[in-house]
């Protein structure tokens, strides 16, 4: 499918359009969709200068850069230093970054303009953007439905025709889910591709920073733009990443049969089986693939990934960063009443259980034994990945449920995340692309998987599995 960012450039580039014409229509755009809750802040004035300044350097005839004039979000746990960066909780409720995230730095070196901040799931801590402080989002195609999460503002703001692109993070699933319940493109990089300084942490071990868009071929431009060493962020690899300008042919594709059946919507597993004999007919190989460590995934990501976010958020106790309780006059009233009123319910569930299982008395029988477990499901991937190019699955084994539905039920809610983890705990590149709409039609997404570092034919081949009429 076309680039969506390529056209607006070359329009604003030449004069067809202006970067003003391009911001003024992505606010616009912003107030008529203001219901679904979107964005927690937009940053209208800033956003209009800057334009202002970009259409000047144009006229003069002054070089521009990849993407120029075209608008787009952040997710509010990226540092900005235009506007608040709440992580939508209320402990970061007036925070101002002195600076910009590295991504934010990269994409706006391009000459791309951020008109806002998407919400998301607090400390992006779950997988529906209900655990915002500031109210949900809704979704982009059922106003009755979640938007899923945790970037579940940055997708609803793409998929509405807010914005073109919008960046998001995904620590087990948060691009990839969301961008999946609203019919639209998550990326997650390989794990160290691209920098995460400046991105509010969650845990250390998966957070990934990608793009969400309209097409693939938009996030490939993103990706291209953010890719490489950031001095900042000691886990980024040296870039490796280029797009590739050849379309794959004659691949090997291992089809994840553990998540195609049993507790898989009927529309969900039936739209990834066509899809699957349609990339057998332009000549693809697709086998059933056994991925038994699967069935542990979750559990291994619900031990793993709390206890690397309590520590990360050790950090906000009232005294270095985040709003101090008022009435907290004794150190322990500090941490704890300010703690008790800037976090979500979601974000001191994890805490504690984090805590828990790093317990001296627990640390063995379950944060060591979730890794040891991990290790085993890493290679297993390693495994399959002998025999075949890429693995693909659903993204989530339903639709977008419904909004309320799975408040009242964590372990309900953690499941829609099962298919998505096992990438995020091997640290994996895979990419959410919209697959047709259920019966009731809401979107579905399927999800491709590759090996690490394998981002640019992970890229490539997802441009086949782009559907016109998806
Ligand atoms: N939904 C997952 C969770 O709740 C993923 C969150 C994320 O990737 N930030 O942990």
């Amino acid at each position: 499918m076309k680039s969506e960012i390529e056209r607006i450039v070359a329009d604003v580039k030449s004069g067809r359009t202006s970067a003003r014409a391009e911001v003024e229509r992505a606010l616009a755009q912003a107030r008529e969709r203001d219901e679904l809750h979107c964005l927690l802040e937009v940053c209208a004035e800033q956003a209009l200068a800057r334009a202002d300044q970009l259409d000047v350097r144009i006229k003069k005839g002054e070089p521009v850069g990849r993407l120029a004039g075209v608008p787009y979000v952040a997710k509010d746990n990226f540092l900005t230093k235009v506007g608040r960066t709440t992580a939508a909780s209320k402990m970061l409720d007036n925070f101002r970054s002195p600076i910009d995230a590295t991504a934010i730095e990269r994409i706006e070196a391009e000459d791309a303009i951020m008109i806002g901040k998407a919400n998301l799931d607090a400390f992006a801590h779950g997988g529906s953007t209900e655990n915002s402080a500031f109210g949900p989002t809704h979704n982009a195609i059922d106003k009755g439905r979640v938007a899923g999460g945790s970037s579940g503002g940055s997708a609803v703001a793409v998929a509405s025709g807010i914005v073109p692109f919008a960046l998001g993070s995904d620590t087990g699933g948060s691009i990839r889910q969301p961008a999946s319940f609203n019919g639209v493109v998550g990326y997650k990089p390989t794990y160290g591709m691209i920098s995460r300084y400046g991105v509010v942490a969650m845990a250390s071990s998966t957070d990934t920073v990608g793009p969400i868009t309209r097409t693939v071929r938009d996030s490939e431009i993103i990706a291209d733009i953010l890719a490489g060493q950031d001095q900042r962020d000691g886990t980024v690899y040296p870039r490796y990443f280029s797009p590739l300008t050849e379309s794959p042919d004659g691949k090997r594709i291992g089809l994840i049969e553990d998540f195609i059946g049993e507790g898989v919507d009927d529309d969900v597993a039936s739209r990834t089986n066509q899809l699957a004999q349609r990339l057998r007919e332009s000549g693809h190989q697709v086998d059933l693939v056994k991925l038994p460590m699967a069935q542990y995934a979750l559990a291994i990501y619900y031990i793993v990934i709390p206890a690397e976010l309590s520590s990360n958020m050790a950090r906000y106790d009232g005294i270095r960063y985040g709003e101090r309780s008022p009435e907290a006059h004794r150190l322990d009233d500090v941490y704890g009443m300010s703690r008790d009123d800037g976090l979500m319910p979601e974000n001191k569930r994890r805490i504690m259980i984090g805590s828990y299982v790093l317990s001296s008395g627990y640390y063995d029988a379950y944060y060591l034994k979730a890794q040891q477990a991990r290790t085993l499901l890493i290679r297993q991937l390693d495994k399959l990945f002998e025999s075949y190019d890429f693995l693909l699955s659903p993204v989530s084994p339903t639709p977008a449920f419904k909004l309320g539905e799975n408040t009242h039920d964590p372990l309900k809610m953690y499941l829609a995340d099962a298919m998505t983890v096992p990438a995020s705990l091997a640290g994996l590149p895979a990419i959410s692309v919209p697959n047709g709409r259920s019966k009731a039609g809401l979107p579905i997404g399927v999800q491709l998987i590759a090996p690490a570092k394998a981002d640019a034919g992970l890229l490539a081949m997802a441009k086949q599995l782009e559907v016109d009429d998806a």
